[in-house]
């Protein structure tokens, strides 16, 4: 077997006569009924090796037995990291072409969050704070709900569905204990419930082999779909951690931050030390530096909240341990690292390896979206977004779905931000907001039917914005929480609380 540095420790407990058996267990559960399968494919060693162990069995079933459709599924975060995210691409395509060809029952789905909700939609458009401990926002929209939403479909379809995993015992302790918790509520032998999906069991084929056993399986038999295991082993070894983020199914389950087959925006760790691994092992990957470095930067605690508007994200003051917990990022924060996201894509396109050459970074349905938060629910009426566009990508931006007046630009808004300058306005640093905010609400408000509820609107953009700046803020937050307090009045109790986190409040919120 080539060599594995994470192996080193652990024997190995497979050989012919076990993977035989294996096969034979998994030929009988497929033909025991007519419930369909669907396989977690992430791309790493365990997924890989559940599959190719699926795949080799079926082979010798006879085309009147394989009458049920296996469905091979893939998340794609939309900021996987490149390498990776072209590895799985690359290795479906191959499995569509092979599963064809051998008259398999495979059908090949790669799945993505929905548009609303991908990663940079909730970073760039929305504001949110990047993921950490105490708010990790991203796993569920980019991962488990895709998932969960395809399994949902083919349950409605089928009324029940089998998930086979790669995951194994040996992975962690965490993970062996869950697996042997759902292990004693199995309804039938080998499928475990699903602790979340009514309708779903699940088969861990490898549930009992070790890392070791994993790369002998890989390396000495062939991948039945074409890709070579030993590129799969040398992606590994140019990493040095040995984590792999599994097919996630649930929540609750330990960050997937850690593994070079997690997103390239990760903030989860401190480090991406995988991708600097796979950069410092590799020459040709160092194209991929600036990644790596905008990822720092998001990530960037200290500068954090500085960059986050000191209101929350309904606009309201909320505060903990004598300081306002802070809320999204500013303006200015997302348009730069707007820009500086297409800049990076034009850069590999242009300078990075061929295989790169159309690498999106954010997709134009993504932008699109980012835009219709900034000018409809931020009410940004200079429309910045397709003059960053244009400006970096040096074409007009191609999508012109969203409806908008022609009353204000980016001329008006100019104006009315001289106009509205804290130099000349007792230092209100908060009046430029609240005028391009009432303008935008008048003149969306322009027929009778959008009317409704205008008052309200009018009224809670002054009630935001009627503060001097964040010390004046400050001081009417916690002055009149104290003063509620201390008169035995109905008070927020988190003010006081010196262990709160701000982040903590904003998932309470956002959530
Ligand atoms: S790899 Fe990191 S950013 Fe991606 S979903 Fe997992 S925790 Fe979130």
């Amino acid at each position: 077997m080539a060599e594995c540095e994470s192996c080193n420790n652990q024997e190995v407990t497979i050989n012919k006569q076990v993977i035989e058996g294996l096969q034979e267990t998994i030929r009988n559960l497929y033909l025991a009924d007519d419930i369909p399968w669907v396989i977690g494919y992430s791309g790493g060693k365990d997924s890989t090796a559940a599959l190719q162990l699926v795949w080799l069995s079926l082979e010798s079933l006879s085309a009147k037995q394989l009458k049920k459709t296996v469905h091979i599924i893939n998340t794609d975060t939309m900021v996987e990291s490149p390498v990776v995210s072209k590895w799985a691409a690359n290795s479906l395509e191959k499995m569509k072409a092979a599963a064809e060809k051998q008259g398999l029952p495979f059908e090949v789905h790669r799945l993505i969050p929905k548009i609303d909700n991908t990663y940079w939609v909730n970073l760039l458009g929305r504001g949110y704070p990047f993921p950490r401990k105490r708010f990790r926002w991203c796993t569920d929209r980019l991962k488990i709900r895709p998932v969960n939403d395809f399994i949902k479909e083919c349950i409605a379809k089928h009324g029940e569905i089998i998930l086979v995993l790669g995951t194994r015992k040996a992975e962690s302790a965490n993970r062996a204990k869950t697996m042997a918790y759902y292990e004693k509520l199995r309804v039938r032998e080998l499928l475990s419930p699903n602790p979340t999906l009514a309708n779903e069991l699940v088969f861990s084929p490898l549930e009992d082999w070790n890392n070791n056993d994993v790369w002998v399986f890989l390396m000495q038999y062939k991948n039945p779909w074409g890709y070579d295991n030993n590129d799969l082993l040398t992606m590994y070894k140019g990493a040095t951690a040995d984590g792999e983020c599994p097919m996630m199914v649930e929540k609750g389950l330990p960050s997937c931050g850690k593994s070079r087959f997690g997103c390239w925006v990760c903030t989860m760790v401190e480090q991406d030390k995988s991708m600097e691994a796979m950069i410092a092992n590799d020459s040709e990957k160092e194209w991929m530096t600036p990644l790596l470095e905008f990822r720092n930067e998001i990530g960037d605690d200290e500068k954090d909240r500085e960059r986050r508007d000191f209101r929350r994200m309904g606009g309201y003051l909320q505060g903990c341990n004598d300081r306002l917990n802070h809320g999204p990022y500013k303006k200015e924060v997302r348009e730069q690292w707007l820009r500086k996201l297409l800049e990076m894509q034009v850069e590999i396109r242009q300078n990075g390896p061929e295989e790169f050459e159309n690498l999106e970074l954010v997709t134009i349905p993504e932008l699109a979206e980012i835009r219709r938060i900034w000018v409809n629910e931020k009410h940004e009426f200079d429309d910045s977004l397709p003059r960053i566009y244009q400006e970096v990508i040096g074409e007009p931006f191609p999508d012109n779905s969203l409806y908008k007046t022609n009353a204000f630009g980016i001329s008006e808004w100019e104006l009315l931000q001289k106009v509205c300058s804290p130099d000349d306005n007792d230092g209100e640093t908060k009046l430029f907001e609240m005028m391009y905010t009432l303008i935008d609400i008048e003149s969306k408000s322009d027929i009778m039917n959008n009317r409704k509820g205008i008052l309200n609107s009018i009224e809670k953009t002054i009630m935001q914005n009627f503060y001097t700046d964040e010390t004046d803020a400050h001081h009417y937050y916690f002055d009149r929480t104290r003063r509620k307090r201390d008169l035995g009045g109905k008070y927020d109790e988190r003010a006081f609380n010196t262990t709160h986190d701000e982040n903590e409040e904003f998932s309470e919120d956002e959530e």
